[in-house]
């Protein structure tokens, strides 16, 4: 059977940090619902198009684009033993589509750890926030590149989101507050939930999360 990984948390509580670690060591595609659409965007797609005037806002790109999208992808060949899932599902109707999804092509989800943090301090990690192109991210004050600007990884030039703009990123947390925390209890009910502190240092959060991982993986 597959098994699919969902990773949960406010934006800024690090999901897209901490999926890079688990996939990589467990060696599981990472499908980040905001990548697909941050490069939808780029590419000028018609689905780029329309989530374009959502996300530059901070609001929720609507479900049926949105599972349409992730459903297109789970069907791809790297998803066959499994993924880790990383800002998708955000509403319970996503949580819903995505177990009959996974139903469909036997595979279902194994667990899903929760990295939870207190909203001021995501207002400030979200507005130092800084990423490459290929995705690596960085912060200003708690985790900068080496050199000013420049990835680590790659040594290409980083630059801030659009949606990390201060007004936008008060609108994503109150968003992320209203419409996908239901999903903590949704989740906690199928005995599901895995809750990991994301205000500690970036590898003691990456361990915690691989040792719950590997309960139940
Ligand atoms: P993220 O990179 O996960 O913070 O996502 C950036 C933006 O993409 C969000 O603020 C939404 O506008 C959109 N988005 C990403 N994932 C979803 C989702 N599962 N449902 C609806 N909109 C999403």
């Amino acid at each position: 059977m597959a098994r699919y990984i969902v990773l949960l948390g406010p934006p800024g509580a690090g999901k897209g940090t901490q999926a890079a670690v688990i996939s990589k060591e467990l060696d599981l595609a990472h499908i980040s619902s905001g990548d697909i659409f941050r490069e939808n965007l780029k590419n000028e797609t018609d689905l780029g198009k329309l989530a374009a005037g959502y996300m530059n806002q901070g609001l929720l790109v609507p479900d049926d684009l949105t599972i349409a999208m992730i459903g297109d992808r789970l069907k791809r060949p790297d998803c066959v033993k499994g993924a880790l899932l990383d800002g998708f599902p955000r509403t319970p109707a996503q949580a819903d589509a995505l177990a009959k999804m996974l139903a469909e092509f036997d595979g279902r989800v194994i667990c899903v750890p929760y990295i939870y943090v207190p909203a001021e301090v995501l207002i400030e990690r979200l507005s130092g926030r800084w990423s490459c192109k290929q995705g690596h991210v960085y912060h200003e004050k708690f985790n900068p590149p080496q050199q000013p600007g420049l990835c680590d990884v790659d040594g290409s030039e980083l630059y801030q989101r659009e949606d990390d703009q201060p007004a936008t990123v008060e609108r994503r947390i109150k968003v992320y507050f209203e419409q996908t925390s239901p999903l903590i209890e949704y989740y906690r009910a199928a005995g599901l939930l895995m809750e990991v502190d994301g205000t500690q240092p970036i590898d003691s959060v990456s361990e915690q999360l691989l040792a719950a991982i590997r309960k139940v993986a």
